[in-house]
């Protein structure tokens, strides 16, 4: 789900109920939180979902404070617990959490999303027991929305609209990429290019930690603290947009000029975490340079699979790559010392030299490694794999798209 995010301008009194939503919804969210932090086999299963509805009506009844809110603001924060946990259990993201006042400013409507055009900069977003909040129009068509969500972050209010992405034609010429992760670049594509998350420099890091030591020595809880902490995250927020929008160039790209898109499989969780804290919460003394940019590479490259999946539906695959590193693309010898460094590979078997990430890359796009192990390496002996696909023979529709199966060509015992 692509957001298009907007600047939220709402008046001073707007402003104090919106407050009120967030703290609304901060609320129940909590309160559920708490709920399934009490589950323990002896203690029986934390309450479902529909217990939980019953229990945000009785505590409505009973707390004026709460009743005088928005019941959609309250009960679609439930919802999102409850999607927060399915995607724990899905493993693709981290246990739903605690929410702090000032840190976690925000609520969400869903279902009816009502929006309107005032003019070619300006246009209003309906919020419940609100009405119409005005916001900046960067785009020029109002989004096409069925939920929205609000945020309040460093003095400024948003509004983003979840757009379901536009899925892209594929381009019906059979080619297909390998996309294998690199270590100093963010990925190498089977056709020899490669492609690379923008990181922050070593100049902005630099500052980033200039202000986090003047904010540091800040007194507590003075306006000087809260000036540089604002300073960071300014940076921060502007490193992510730089981020995203290379995720959405690039993802549409892939989309638009491949009809099958392989995509090395990793674990980004494993990757990602680390003792010093985890991408979304970075532990207080990441200090090492590298570890920082491994951190954003990863994260780049989880939400480059993401959206380039959405705009491919059908079209994207994770291929498992124990060797794809080590496998020669070209005769298929698995060898550690064909990997010479970082960046050279040259097979020990028939010499074939390449960039190590995009040799990976071809691995990748040929499908490969699952089930190649370094035993099976005698009997790998296949030839050049192939890099595309051919189209069916009676041409018609563009995704009928026949991979030739690069296991097919192998001769064991070669
Ligand atoms: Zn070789």
């Amino acid at each position: 789900m692509a957001t298009a995010r907007f600047r939220l301008y709402p008046t001073t009194v707007q402003e104090q109920q919106l407050f009120e939503h967030c703290a609304h919804a901060r609320f129940v969210w909590n309160l559920a939180v708490e709920q399934h932090s009490w589950w323990t086999p002896r203690r029986g299963p934390a309450p479902s979902f529909a217990t939980q509805c019953r229990q945000l009506a009785e505590a409505r009844a009973e707390f004026e404070w709460l009743r005088e809110g928005s019941s959609r603001v309250q009960q679609q924060a439930l919802r999102d617990f409850w999607q927060a946990k399915k995607n724990f259990f899905a493993r693709t993201h981290g246990r739903p959490d605690w929410r702090r006042k000032r840190r976690d400013e925000g609520f969400r409507i869903a279902d009816t999303c009502k929006a309107q055009k005032l003019n070619r900069h300006w246009a209003l977003v309906w919020v419940p027991k609100i009405g119409w909040v005005r916001f900046r129009l960067s785009t020029n068509a109002l989004p096409d929305a069925k939920s929205y969500r609000v945020t309040y972050r460093n003095g400024q209010w948003h509004v983003a609209f979840a757009v379901i992405p536009d899925s892209i034609e594929p381009p019906g010429t059979g080619e297909l990429v390998g996309i294998d992760r690199g270590v100093t670049i963010t990925a190498a594509l089977s056709d020899g290019r490669t492609l690379n998350c923008p990181q922050p420099s070593a100049k902005e890091q630099a500052r980033v930690r200039k202000h986090q030591r003047r904010a540091a020595r800040a007194p507590k809880g003075s306006a000087e603290k809260a000036a540089e902490y604002a300073k960071v995250a300014r940076i921060k927020a502007r490193e992510v947009d730089r981020r995203k929008d290379w995720v959405e160039k690039t993802s549409t790209e892939l989309a638009r000029r491949f009809d099958l898109i392989r995509f090395e499989k990793l674990n980004i969780r494993t990757m990602t975490a680390s003792a010093k804290g985890t991408v979304e919460a970075p532990g207080r003394n990441v200090r090492q340079k590298s570890g920082l940019n491994r951190a954003i590479l990863a994260q780049g490259w989880g939400q480059l699979r993401l959206r380039t999946g959405q705009k491919a539906p059908g079209r994207v695959e994770d291929v498992p790559a124990p060797y794809t590193s080590l496998r020669c693309s070209a005769c298929g010898w698995i060898e550690k010392n064909s990997r010479k460094s970082q960046a050279e590979f040259v097979c020990v078997s028939c010499g074939f030299a390449c960039n190590a990430d995009i040799n990976a890359a071809v691995n990748v796009a040929a499908g490969y490694a699952a089930g190649t192990t370094p035993r099976q390496r005698s009997s790998v002996r296949e030839p050049r794999p192939a890099r595309a696909g051919i189209l069916s023979p009676d041409g018609g529709g563009g995704c009928q798209l026949l991979i030739l199966n690069p296991t097919a060509g192998a001769r064991p015992g070669a």
